[in-house]
């Protein structure tokens, strides 16, 4: 068994090698375990078949009713909360401007990827609508209901952005062209823009192309490896599951000819052994293809794969965040960049006032997705609290204060001379 335990990475600090970056030899997922044949394909639910009635919040104690999509749709805890149908508090956030839709199905993601909570390993653990995707809760609505509130609030309506996020399913394309004409049909694309977290493994170009006809505005790929090693290790062969790096970037090549310029990108998750240089050599790739990269930091799920490896190093993230907001909206360059012998920043490539404005405006560090009505830098899905606890935050749902950015800068030590961080968390708890 291994010796890293995620209880002793600390979040943020050195990992347990000491390193304050997690190299590729030491994010070596498990291997998934053997299931039961009467609890695959969601066994369970199926069996009791249980009839949903109205909101379904995730418990592991209750028999899972049998939800699947297109009728039911799940949606963040945050999106829950502003739409008013969950009840919670959110640390420092009033709402989430991204309404997060998620196909449902007791089945499940057929899927395996290493760092997912969703993943197929864990279906004689949990009925699918009751795992975490990273971290929160996803409560399972039926799909009707959530249009028709959304519509009632008009331009009143706190949501920037309405996505789709695919899973892995034989279903998953044709439902979402019906979930996507539910909505439609009753909330106008132009006045909340419509973006799909696609999954490329069950799709065509034809289905990009319908997605395109439909009303969708962005459409991503959640590529989430930055290297096809590290793709392979994490959600394809090395761990019994079915996507291939091409298969990915072929339909993110579709999207880019069919969506055009600013309108595709990937999502990457970094500290999964990939180095700096990897990730934000990627980065520039997405960036001179005309798309856009949207970053998650590396969390242990409990349940996944990976639970039992240290999550990304504060400061190896605060570098990528930076240099990728450097890439992505300042039109600097990967190849002005300095990386030292493990592939980690060593300068940005920029004179120190600029870098230094530009990590007091405080944005880069800010969580990164498909624009909302403020500002093409700022993401209209902030997914509060999706890659860290709130008491070590990796990317900031809101604009951080002074205390945050005096804490990002001793994260990368870079105070300033006289400045001082007096370190502390900040905050335990995410729901009230
Ligand atoms: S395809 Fe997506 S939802 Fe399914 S296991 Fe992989 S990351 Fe999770």
């Amino acid at each position: 068994m291994s010796c890293l335990k995620p209880e002793g990475a600390e979040p943020g600090g050195l990992n347990n090698a000491g390193l304050d970056f997690n190299p590729a030899d030491m994010m070596e997922p498990r291997k998934p375990g053997a299931i039961s044949p009467d609890l695959k394909n969601g066994g369970r639910v199926k069996h009791n078949d249980v009839a949903p009635e109205g909101v379904y919040l995730p418990d592991y104690n209750i028999l899972t009713p049998h939800m699947r999509s297109p009728e039911y749709v799940q949606m963040s805890t945050a999106a829950a909360i502003t739409l008013g149908i969950t009840k919670g508090k959110m640390h420092r956030c009033d709402c989430t401007r991204c309404l997060n839709l998620l196909l449902t199905y007791p089945e499940g993601c057929r899927a395996n990827c290493a760092y997912c909570g969703l993943a197929r390993h864990r279906e004689a653990e949990r009925d699918y609508a009751d795992r975490n995707f990273i971290r929160v809760d996803w409560p399972a609505v039926p799909m009707e209901e959530v249009a028709s509130i959304v519509a009632k609030d008009g331009e009143n309506s706190p949501f920037h952005r309405m996505c789709i996020s695919m899973i892995t399913h034989p279903r998953s394309d044709e439902d979402t062209f019906t979930v996507l004409k539910a909505w439609t049909d009753k909330v106008d694309p132009s006045a909340i823009p419509i973006s799909i977290l696609s999954n490329p493994t069950t799709m065509t170009r034809h289905d990009v192309k319908c997605l395109h006809t439909m009303g969708s505005d962005i459409f991503t790929v959640a590529i989430d490896a930055a290297t096809p090693e590290i793709f392979d290790r994490t959600r394809g062969k090395g761990v019994q599951s079915p996507h291939s790096w091409k298969k990915y970037w072929d339909i993110m090549m579709d999207a880019r000819e069919i969506f055009g310029p600013k309108k595709f990108g990937a999502h990457v998750i970094i500290g999964m052994g990939e180095t700096e240089f990897d990730a934000l050599t990627l980065v520039q790739q997405l960036v001179d293809l005309g798309g856009h990269s949207h970053m998650f930091c590396f969390f242990p799920e409990k349940g996944s794969l990976m639970d039992h490896l240290p999550a990304t190093p504060r400061d190896q993230w605060r570098r990528v965040q930076l240099a990728r907001y450097l890439i992505d909206y300042c039109d600097k360059r990967v190849e002005d960049m300095t990386f030292d012998e493990h592939g980690r920043v060593s300068d940005f490539g920029i004179p120190q006032a600029e870098l230094d404005m530009t990590i007091d405006s405080g944005i880069a560090f800010r969580t990164s997705g498909c624009p909302g009505k403020f500002a093409d830098d700022i993401s209209a899905c902030d997914r509060p609290y999706g890659d860290s606890p709130p008491s070590n935050i990796a990317s900031y749902p809101f604009q951080p204060a002074d205390v945050d950015i005096r804490k990002i800068r001793s994260q990368m030590g870079m105070l300033r001379d006289g400045e001082t961080y007096e370190g502390g968390e900040d905050i335990e708890t995410i729901h009230g």
